[in-house]
């Protein structure tokens, strides 16, 4: 049985009466001892009494750092890249999930899904809301492109499973698909034989994107077809997939596909999916059909020459349901931006849903990538965590991992460097929290040359002192151990359509500083809001 501080629990009495769960057990007086295995008597409504033998630490792992190598930044291999222990996330079941009353076959469709392919929340969502839906009785398939720097090694029973041609620009490509599994979920990857999704980054190959994208929407309809998938949900996400409702309802629908509806997430509204008329055509449609207003065309350029396509815009007009991920962001985006008329003339089938995160996951009693564990009712590990970051990055700490200086709170920010993440805010922390003798660590990659510039001179001049690290890379592993560290996380996004950086900060006990907008407003409600100080979990 395992109990609630994580360690194991051993009945030593043969009987266990069925109403006796972990909460009667003395979790307080357990939780005080430095013992690694603790026995005690527990009395049940008087009427009997019970021996139980609890292995303390257990998952938790030790708590005051003793077998714990240290990390030191003069390490050859950075402590984020050294081997971790597999972690099996299907396993790792949460108990009471209710299943739907109608099961259905979701198929989602998307150019990114976390851990193989990801570049920011879309891939932590897709693999969420897969896992979610197949707790809850669903049939669920995730398709993505095959891309050439996806680790093999992270998909479990890869294999080839059809071998077929999918249209682009005049020619039929012999394509493959391959199925395999992630994080528990069914993938299948689409593999042209052409030169798109090669490269060592999910995004930014040496091919052309947009028209990659619309290739990879058609293969995919093409795959349902030749392979006769008839699922109830097509689910497809952002600008990417945009075309495939085009495509089914314009073209698949009257061949064999007849069963499936459509349904679109937006996860943010400012990549629309410019598309000229031309490209469009490549994938086998008729560019110039959606050149209007109340199909696909880019508001701003109507009657300009050249008009401009958005597959943004024709998958919000081609979809059964359009969804959006916090119902902040959908009143924003009904008020504000060129979209915005299309969204108004599609209000009956959109709708604003609150993002979550996997809590199986995102879990810091089980990440593997933790050098400690620890939960709500225990933050041993936490301690252990900030020691092990600040040690690793040469930040000041205290003789040990029990003095008292790790009072001085750590801030991490975690984020693509992108305008919308409010970049200027980011730099002016990184100032203020110097200035009051905090710490500060941002881990963020920049896709702009420009911005990665100016964070390369700041990590420069920072990174030399005592207080700050930038860390311009993308590391999944050293996310997990900052969110674990950090006393505050920093999301200060101008516009957000809803972040998950600030419920992840939430479920590794890391209070939210966020700037007040779409589902930063959802999720954040500040500590000094008196009215409705029950709610208060950080600070907006
Ligand atoms: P967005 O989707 O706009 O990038 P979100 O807050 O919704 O923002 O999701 C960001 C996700 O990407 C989080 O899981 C965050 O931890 C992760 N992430 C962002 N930048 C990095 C990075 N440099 N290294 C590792 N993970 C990152």
């Amino acid at each position: 049985m395992e109990c609630a501080i994580g360690g194991k629990l051993k009945l030593l009495s043969p009987s266990i009466p069925s109403f006796l769960n972990s909460r009667r057990l003395p979790w307080d007086q357990l939780r005080n001892k430095r013992l690694t295995t603790y026995k005690f008597q527990i009395q049940a409504q008087n009427c009997f009494s019970l021996e139980v033998e609890v292995e303390k630490g257990g998952n938790l792992g030790n708590f005051n750092g003793e077998s714990l190598v240290w990390p030191s930044p003069s390490d050859e291999i950075p402590f984020w890249n050294k081997e971790f222990p597999c972690w099996d996330v299907s396993s790792d079941i949460p108990v009471e999930v209710n299943k739907d009353a109608q099961l259905l076959h979701i198929i989602h469709v998307t150019a990114e899904m976390a851990p193989i392919a990801k570049v920011g929340g879309l891939g932590d969502v897709v693999t969420g809301l897969a896992r979610a839906c197949l707790l809850r009785g669903h049939t669920v398939d995730v398709m993505l492109p095959f891309y050439e720097c996806i680790i093999k090694e992270q998909i479990s029973d890869l294999t080839l499973i059809t071998s077929y041609n999918s249209y682009h620009d005049g020619s039929w490509i012999p394509t493959n698909a391959y199925r395999g599994v992630v994080s528990g979920v069914a993938i299948i990857l689409i593999q042209p034989t052409n030169h798109f999704f090669k490269g060592r980054n999910v995004y930014g190959g040496s091919y052309n994107e947009l028209e990659a994208y619309l290739f990879f929407s058609r293969a995919c309809l093409e795959w349902m077809q030749v392979t006769g998938t008839q699922p109830d949900i097509i689910h497809v996400h952002e600008w990417q997939t945009g075309a495939l409702p085009l495509l089914y309802w314009d073209m698949y629908h009257s061949l064999s596909l007849k069963k499936p509806r459509i349904v679109l997430t937006i996860h943010n509204m400012e990549h629309f999916g410019e598309c000229s008329k031309e490209q469009l055509d490549k994938c086998g449609l008729e560019g110039s059909i959606y050149a209007s207003i109340d199909k696909a065309v880019d508001d701003r350029t109507l009657g300009h020459n050249p008009e401009r396509l958005s597959l943004l815009k024709g998958g919000i007009v081609y979809s059964n349901a359009v969804v959006t991920v916090s119902p902040s962001y959908l009143k924003e985006t009904l008020c504000s931006g060129w979209l915005s008329s299309a969204l108004i003339k599609h209000r009956d089938k959109y709708i604003g849903i609150l993002n979550g995160i996997d809590n199986t996951i995102w879990n810091p009693a089980s990440d593997v990538f933790l050098p400690a564990k620890f939960h709500a009712q225990n933050f041993e590990g936490k301690k252990l965590c900030k020691y092990y970051v600040q040690k690793g990055l040469g930040l000041p700490t205290g003789a040990h991992v029990t003095d008292m200086t790790h009072k001085v709170p750590l801030v991490v920010c975690i984020t693509r460097l992108v305008a919308q993440k409010g970049l200027h805010l980011i730099v002016h922390a990184i100032k203020r929290v110097e200035e009051l003798g905090g710490q500060m660590i941002v881990l963020g990659k920049a896709p702009d040359a420009k911005v990665e510039r100016e964070f390369e001179g700041l990590a420069n001049s920072y990174n030399q002192g005592c207080s700050i690290r930038i860390l311009l890379i993308y590391s999944e592993e050293l996310s997990h151990m900052l969110y674990a560290a950090a006393d505050m996380v920093l999301v200060p996004s101008m516009y957000e359509p809803c972040g998950l950086s600030q419920m992840i900060g939430m479920r590794y006990g890391a209070v939210p500083v966020v700037r007040k907008t779409g589902g930063l407003a959802d999720t954040v409600f500040d500590m000094d809001d008196q009215p409705n100080h029950e709610m208060g979990n950080g600070t907006r």
